[in-house]
């Protein structure tokens, strides 16, 4: 009996601390989640007014009158980094703005969520998954960091081939990702889409809509999995958002480019479904890339002391 108070008094005396990196950090509810699976979805680089910014929601009619109905939309949310590819990716990863390459040369310094995961939990490396369409983003599989390089790495299957060149169709990407949640069963997960963004740069705003549609449709495909597998059903959060937006019209090439500071490249969505959400709620309080994994650590009970993002609390109220 003793001991166990004592164990609940340094449970209460240990609430909140300092990381060495000074960003602050509170652990202090232990509650059990139902949750006990998450996929997190990143369809690269849609414009908000292309997606939720559009108040008829017509190119993304799955996201918005069938999933956003069953979760927590976020329509002010932001990548404050880096607006490329590889940082947008790393800050959802690492819960750290981080300017990296974007060419795939460079890893992120912090370690991530995966990382942290499979070394709290000491579960094998076929339970995080990274399947990214683009093979550069391998990167997030690993860190710089004294005592992170090369360990605890997740699995990663990045580009056409999985080696981390080149890239994939979407419809390539999706049936590896399928692959991995029937075999493997990963309980950590991140997906990245391409085409949003290819066809983007290729000038091309007819295939850059169709692209957003698909993406929407892909995302429709993965709930209705979740929901219909026995071991993701009733226990998986799936978080739907973008690494970063593009430059509104007007401005500098406009949908064809990002990268900058403006409000269309910061800009973008985060969508949250599971069990321990209340449905069919927006927020708009102002919420962030960073966030996403220290949210993500809550729930699955780890801790991410190098994460300079918040909980993203009103998930949870
Ligand atoms: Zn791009
Ligand atoms: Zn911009």
């Amino acid at each position: 009996m003793k001991l166990i108070a004592l164990v609940g008094l340094f449970a209460l005396l240990s609430t909140s601390a300092v990381t060495t990196e000074g960003c602050e950090v509170s652990d202090e509810d232990q509650k059990e989640y139902k949750t006990k699976h998450v996929i997190v979805l990143v369809i690269d680089g849609p414009r908000f007014s292309e997606t939720f910014g559009d108040t008829t929601c017509q190119y993304i009619p799955h996201l918005a009158k069938d999933l956003a109905p069953q979760g927590v939309l976020f329509t002010n949310f932001r990548n404050n980094g880096k607006t490329n590819t590889a940082s947008g990716h790393a800050a959802i990863t690492t819960g750290v703005y981080e300017n990296i390459k974007n060419d795939g040369s460079e890893l992120p310094k912090h370690p991530s969520m995966f990382q942290y995961y499979l070394k709290t939990s000491k579960l094998p490396k076929q339970k995080a998954w990274i399947v990214a369409s683009k093979g550069k983003l391998n990167v997030l599989a690993n860190a710089r960091k004294k005592d992170w390089f090369n360990s605890f790495m997740p699995s990663d299957y990045c580009g056409p081939n999985g080696n981390g060149d080149e890239y994939s169709p979407d419809i390539h990407t999706w049936k590896v990702v399928l692959e991995k949640l029937r075999v493997d069963q990963p309980n950590l997960m991140l997906i990245n889409l391409l085409e949003v963004d290819t066809r983007g740069h290729s000038n091309d705003w007819p295939n850059y809509l169709e692209a957003i549609k698909r993406t929407d449709n892909y995302a429709m495909q993965l709930w209705e999995f979740i929901q219909s597998n026995d071991y993701y059903k009733d226990n998986t959060t799936l978080i739907i958002t973008n690494d970063h937006g593009r430059h509104p019209d007007g401005h500098k090439d406009g949908f064809k480019e990002h990268g900058d500071g403006c409000e269309g490249c910061r800009k973008i969505y985060m969508l949250a479904l599971g069990p321990d959400f209340k449905p069919n709620r927006v927020i708009t309080d102002e919420y962030e890339q960073i966030d996403i994994s220290q949210t993500i650590a809550k729930i699955l009970h780890f801790d991410m002391p190098t994460s300079c993002g918040r909980v993203i609390s009103p998930l949870f109220d």
